[in-house]
């Protein structure tokens, strides 16, 4: 007989998940904190998201609409897509779970590329199932390793184009074809968090894929386009998907506030383009100003680069330095990266700043 457990026993995968360490955000007494750290908006919020926000801080008192109704016609409106396949959430977060929940158990597998956002180990492992993470070529995904890497046990595979941390991404030809060599009963899931920031032609963001198939699902956010503090993603999937998500996600799973400050930032679509304008030029300005002999820079699609340095004493050094001049990057231990240091695109005079502190290391500065 097995001794009965004396204290509540978590299910198998949760205790593999690596405890989640936060980016580091101490500088020096008196040095003013830049937080280029976590890819938030450099140019706040839409005024109009602010706005209606505020509308409705007299109403905090009642429940707000459980399907994010309005929302879902604002992006329904905005994307070209029917709302009725579309599911809202606190952040992407909670779809992703949700999505893990619903089609992830022990025993299956989950595929990721190597360097793939690190939300997809925690959900696979919390839904008790392996995660294989299939290596990239060039920190770009390589859907034929990808494809190779499938089982008779693999249920999903996570691909977020562009990618975070690497800003790589797949062109859609890529794309259709890892889709095209999957089970139709394997789970694609195609994030797109930062598809706002995306200037490559030969990108697509998924919707097409989506509508002519019956297993995948783009996962959307707003974290990264000025609103990551409401907490507001969402999905667009095929029928079946979104009502197997709609029974399992909290009934009320989006704010009231968040709610209404993202339709209306859905719809400030001015706001976005200036958003991506403002990005794409400090985007490659910086691209260019670190690249060379010592630092090399993966061509990125979404609102931040990736820094690869030498080695990783000299990514350690650089951000030590960049943190005494309060500019706070995300180092990229967490992803087995630990020569890279991720820089989110900021305001002018901050890229300036980064790039400045970076010639002592061997960037080549501005021409
Ligand atoms: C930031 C990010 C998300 C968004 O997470 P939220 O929960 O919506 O804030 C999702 N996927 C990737 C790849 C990201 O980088």
């Amino acid at each position: 007989m097995t001794d009965a457990p004396t204290r509540p026993v978590p299910q198998p995968g949760i205790l593999k998940i690596a405890p989640y360490v936060p980016g580091r955000s101490d500088a020096p007494e008196g040095v003013k904190l830049v937080k280029l750290s976590a890819n938030e908006s450099p140019l706040g919020a839409s005024p109009r998201a602010v706005e209606a926000m505020m509308t409705q801080a007299g109403r905090m008192h009642i429940y707000p609409e459980g399907s994010s109704r309005e929302l879902r016609m604002a992006l329904g409106e905005v994307h070209g897509i029917s709302p009725d396949r579309i599911v809202c959430g606190f952040g992407s977060d909670d779809i992703l779970h949700l999505l893990a929940q619903v089609y992830l158990g022990e025993g299956d597998e989950a595929l990721m590329s190597q360097y793939g956002f690190n939300v997809y180990p925690i959900i696979t492992r919390g839904a008790s199932a392996e995660i294989v993470m299939v290596p990239e070529t060039d920190y770009r995904a390589d859907v034929d390793r990808m494809l190779a890497s499938v089982t008779e046990r693999t249920k999903v595979v996570f691909l977020a184009n562009p990618n975070n941390p690497t800003g790589t991404y797949l062109p859609a030809a890529e794309v259709e074809r890892l889709h095209a060599g999957l089970r139709p009963d394997i789970l694609f899931v195609l994030d797109s968090a930062y598809a706002e920031y995306v200037t490559a032609s030969d990108y697509s963001v998924g919707i097409d894929l989506v509508d002519k198939s019956e297993n995948v699902v783009m996962v959307r956010t707003f974290s990264k386009m000025g609103i990551a503090g409401e907490r507001v993603g969402w999905m667009y999937g095929p029928p079946h998907i979104v009502d197997a998500v709609n029974r399992i996600r909290g009934p009320f799973n989006v704010s009231l506030s968040g709610q209404a400050a993202a339709a209306a930032a859905a719809r400030d679509v001015e706001f976005t383009a200036r958003l991506r304008d403002h990005n794409a030029r400090w985007r490659e300005w910086l691209t260019l100003a670190l690249s060379g002999n010592a630092i090399r820079v993966p061509p990125s699609q979404g609102n931040f680069v990736l820094a690869l340095f030498e080695n990783v004493e000299t990514s350690k050094a650089a951000f030590g330095a960049l943190r005494d001049k309060g500019l706070i990057v995300r180092e990229m231990h967490g992803y087995g990266i630990p020569e890279g240091l991720r820089i989110s695109i900021g305001l002018e005079e901050h890229m300036r700043a980064v790039v400045e502190v970076l010639k002592a290391f061997g960037a080549p500065g501005a021409n």
